[in-house]
């Protein structure tokens, strides 16, 4: 099982369940958020080992709320994986200057989406795993 507390800040309820149940099935603890107004004081407070970031958001969009997690002393360490429906590689070039680790294009497979995930892991989250060689 995987371990460690994802934050995703996404305005789609569907995508959010969706994220969540896939998260949740596979060991990870999920904290949600559906605004970056909302996400950004959360990541602050509960220190998620990794964010999923949609770019599409409703107020603050995602690329400026990754430009402020990474401007902040208190967040900038967390790894902000972009969660977009457009896969074009402007998107993923914008998602990268902003600060993002690296990209989703939604929809993925839920294989694609997990191996993402834990790719962008930070390894102290995953030390507990006794599968994962230290
Ligand atoms: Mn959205």
């Amino acid at each position: 099982m995987a371990s460690g507390t994802i934050l995703i800040i996404e305005d789609n309820a569907v995508n959010m369940k969706l994220f969540t149940l896939m998260l949740e099935t596979a060991g990870y603890t999920v904290i949600g958020a559906e605004n970056a107004e909302v996400g950004l004081p959360l990541a602050e407070m509960k220190q998620p080992d990794l964010i999923l970031m949609d770019i599409g958001l409703p107020g603050m969009d995602g690329l400026e709320a990754t430009r402020r997690l990474k401007q902040n002393p208190r967040t900038r360490h967390i790894p902000v994986v972009a969660v977009t429906a457009h896969s074009l590689r402007s998107d993923r070039e914008q998602a990268l200057a902003a600060g993002c680790s690296d990209f989703l294009a939604k929809p993925s497979r839920m294989k694609d989406f997990l191996d993402c995930v834990a790719a962008n892991m930070p390894r102290t989250a995953r030390s507990t795993d006794p599968s994962t060689p230290n």
